[in-house]
C-alpha cells in the first residue's frame, strides 16, 4: 500500500515509523513531515490544509489510504472533501468527518454530546455575547475555582482556569465581549472545577465497534514539578499505574461504550482516533475533553508499545472490520521526554543545529519541529525532538529517556528531568 501521513510534529513521525515497519507498505509519504520523517518516506512540501494539493498528490501517486495527524484538517472537513469527489471516494482516510470533528472542535458541541448520552463529565453551562450578562451573574452562583472554555480550536491556549469571582467575570467579557480567542470564543462553556489527576485513553473506531489503545499520561507545563505555561505536551509515559483494571473498566462502561453508541444514535459517521482526556476523581473517570486524533507527545509513548501492525487495523477502520482484527501490546513501559527551543511556549528561537542525535543508543528519537537544511538538521518549531525510551520498569524507562534527552545538543535546549517520576 501507499499510504500518505498529514502533519509534521512528533505525533506524525511515531506514525511514519510505526507505518513504516508493515510489511503491507510499498511507499510512505508525509506531508509535510520533517527532518526526521524523510528516514522513513518520502516528505511532500504540503500544507495540512491544502486540500486541493493533497487531493492531486493522491491521484498521481496512487495513494491507497490518507492517515490525518492534526486537528485542523479535520476540523476543517479534509475527510468530507475526499468524500465530496468522485475521483477520490475511494480513498479511506483516517479521521472523522466535520460533523464527528465537532467533538474537538466545539466544546459546546462535545458537552452536549456528553449530556445527551449520560458520559460524565463537569456540570456546564454556555454563553454568547448575547447572553454574557446572564453569565456574569451565572458566575456569582458557581463555587472557585471555576474553569472558562472558548468553544471553538484556541491552540490549546482557551481554557481559563479562575480562582475569584472578579477574574472569572473579567475573563468571560474579554471572551465574549472583545473576542479575546477571535471567534472561537464567541461561544463560551463555564464549567465546574474537577479536582484529581487526568490521563488520556485512546479509542481506534470504525464508526461500529472500537479497540481501546494504551492509556497515557502527558505533561502540560513548561516546568518542572508542573510548573509555568502550558505548552504542546513536554513527555509522556504508556501505561498509567493507576489507570488499573477496575479504573479502565469503568473508563470503558461509563464513557467508551456510550461516546461509540452515542456516535451511532446521533448518525455521526466516524473512522479514526477517539481521543479522552479525562480525570480520574476518587476513582471515578470524568471527561475533561474529547480530541478527534491522537495526542501529542502520547502517541510517542503509545505506538511503541504496540507490537502489532498498524496498518492492519486502520485497514479494519477504513473498511469497516476492525472486529475482525486483533493487536498485542507490549508489557514494557514507554515514557518519552520532549526537547523544547529556548524561550518555548513563549515566542522562541529557530534555526539552531541540532547535534549529537547519532549519539542516542537507547531510544527512539522522534523528530518534531526540525528542518533539515544542506545536510545539517537545525531546530524549526517550539518542540524540537521527542526522546521515547521502552523498558521493563517505568523507572528504567524514565532513567534512559532522560539521559538520552540530555545527549542531544542544541543552543537554548530545553527538556524536563521530572516526567513520570510523580508516579514512581
Ligand atoms: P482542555 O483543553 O479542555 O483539555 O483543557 C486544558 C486543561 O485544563 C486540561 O488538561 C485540564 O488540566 C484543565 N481543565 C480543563 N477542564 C477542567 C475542569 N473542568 N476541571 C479542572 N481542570 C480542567
Amino acid at each position: 500500500m501507499n499510504i500518505l501521513i498529514v502533519g509534521s510534529g512528533g505525533r506524525e513521525s511515531a506514525f511514519a515509523w510505526k507505518l513504516a515497519q508493515s510489511p503491507k507498505i510499498k511507499q510512505l509519504y508525509i506531508a509535510p513531515g520533517n527532518a526526521g520523517t524523510s528516514r522513513y518516506g518520502q516528505n511532500i512540501a504540503l500544507s495540512v490544509t491544502d486540500f486541493d494539493g493533497i487531493a492531486d498528490f493522491v491521484i498521481e501517486h496512487a495513494i491507497h489510504m490518507v492517515v490525518v495527524g492534526p486537528e485542523e484538517p479535520l476540523v476543517k472537513g479534509i475527510h468530507d472533501y475526499f468524500l465530496s469527489r468522485a475521483d477520490l471516494r475511494h480513498v479511506p482516510v483516517i479521521g472523522p468527518q466535520q460533523q464527528g470533528a465537532q467533538l474537538e472542535g466545539s466544546k459546546d458541541f462535545s458537552k452536549r454530546f456528553m449530556a445527551r448520552h449520560g458520559i460524565p463529565t463537569a456540570a456546564s453551562r454556555s454563553f454568547t455575547r448575547d447572553t454574557l450578562s446572564e453569565g456574569l451573574t451565572y458566575l456569582e452562583t458557581q463555587q472557585l475555582p471555576i474553569v472558562l472554555k472558548a468553544d471553538g480550536l484556541a491552540a490549546g491556549k482557551g481554557v481559563l482556569i479562575c480562582t475569584t469571582l472578579d477574574e472569572a467575570q473579567t475573563e468571560l467579557k474579554a471572551m465574549l465581549a472583545d473576542a479575546k480567542f477571535g471567534a472561537a470564543s464567541s461561544t463560551v462553556v463555564i464549567e465546574e472545577y474537577l479536582s484529581g489527576i487526568e490521563l488520556s485513553v485512546f479509542v481506534l473506531t470504525d464508526g461500529d465497534t472500537y479497540k481501546v489503545l494504551p492509556a497515557a499520561k502527558d505533561y502540560k507545563r513548561i516546568g518542572e514539578g508542573d510548573t509555568g505555561l502550558n505548552t504542546g505536551g513536554m513527555g509522556s509515559v504508556s501505561p498509567v499505574p493507576f489507570a488499573d483494571n477496575e479504573f479502565l473498566d469503568k473508563v470503558e462502561d461509563r464513557i467508551i461504550i456510550p461516546t461509540i453508541e452515542g456516535l451511532k444514535k446521533d448518525g455521526i459517521p466516524y473512522k479514526g482516533f477517539i481521543f479522552i482526556g479525562l480525570m480520574n476523581v476518587n476513582g471515578d473517570p470524568y471527561v475533561i475533553e474529547y480530541n478527534v486524533r491522537m495526542g501529542d507527545p502520547e502517541t510517542e509513548s503509545v505506538l511503541p508499545r504496540l507490537e502489532s501492525d498498524l496498518v492492519d487495523l486502520l485497514q479494519g477502520v477504513a473498511q469497516g472490520n476492525l472486529a475482525d482484527r486483533s493487536f498485542t501490546l507490549s508489557s514494557k513501559t514507554a515514557a518519552t521526554v520532549v526537547l523544547v527551543s529556548g524561550g518555548y511556549p513563549g515566542p522562541y528561537e529557530s534555526g539552531k543545529d541540532i547535534s549529537n542525535i547519532e549519539s542516542v543508543k537507547g531510544s527512539i528519537v522522534f523528530h518534531a519541529g526540525t528542518t533539515s537544511e544542506n545536510g545539517l538538521i537545525k531546530t524549526a518549531g517550539g518542540r524540537v525532538i521527542a526522546v521515547t525510551a521502552l523498558e521493563d520498569t517505568l523507572f528504567d524507562a524514565l532513567q534512559q529517556a532522560t539521559a538520552d534527552a540530555g545527549r542531544i545538543y542544541f543552543e537554548g535546549k530545553n527538556f524536563r528531568r521530572d516526567i513520570g517520576f510523580d508516579l514512581l
